[in-house]
């Protein structure tokens, strides 16, 4: 072995060139500037599961499950590209991107790298399949009462605490039987608006 390369090799094993990581913590070191798109944060009593982060992920790396009356949403971080979509779609402003950007995990570590909150299922109250998240639906009805006319608020949110308990299929079917046609809002609508 040359004289050159022994030096070389003594002054590896005497001082470290790199940072230790991860014994020194890269934050550290790092400017942790605003808006840094880190690690997802849930917040999940906020979430209603609809899914729209899911439909909008860029690579896939967010995705929705059914199963057995249970809604899945996962973020996988080994696949995500921080492009912040989900983010902006979110209705409910449940998710955001953290400033915890060390992500680096060895292989037993990964399971580290996903994220995942659950929501429940409705069920249909006549053929009893999954309709979408019991959170979504109060949403929607909510949301629907807030923009309709005062004068039929009463009648169409009663209406629709039991027209959103049915799946669509059973909706269209049942509608009539139901008694939830539109003429009965345009004449609820009508007539008060008269009187
Ligand atoms: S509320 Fe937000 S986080 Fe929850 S499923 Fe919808 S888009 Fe995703
Ligand atoms: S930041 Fe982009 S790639 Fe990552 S989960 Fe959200 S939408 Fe998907």
């Amino acid at each position: 072995m040359s004289r050159a390369l022994m030096k070389e090799l003594i002054k590896g094993l005497l001082k470290p060139f790199t940072i230790g990581y991860p014994s020194v913590a890269p934050r550290k070191y790092a400017q942790i500037v605003e808006g840094l798109r880190g690690k997802h944060e849930v917040q999940e009593d906020k979430c209603i599961g609809c899914g729209a982060c899911a439909r909008r992920c860029s690579t896939g790396a967010l995705k929705l499950t059914d199963h057995e009356f249970k809604r899945t949403l996962s973020v996988s971080l080994k696949e995500c590209i921080f492009c912040y979509r989900c983010v902006e779609v979110c209705p409910e402003d449940a998710l955001s991107l953290s400033t915890d950007f060390e992500l680096a995990r060895t292989r037993d570590e990964e399971r580290d790298l996903e994220i995942k909150w659950m929501n429940e299922l409705s069920k249909c109250l006549n053929c009893g399949k999954p309709i979408t998240t019991s959170k979504q639906i109060e949403r929607v009805r909510e949301r629907v009462i807030e923009n309709i006319a005062p004068q039929a608020k009463g009648v169409i949110a009663e209406d629709l605490k039991v027209f959103l308990n049915y799946c669509p299929a059973c909706r269209k079917e049942l509608a009539y039987k139901l008694g939830f046609h539109p003429a009965k809002y345009y004449l609820v609508l009508s007539t008060r608006n008269v009187t």
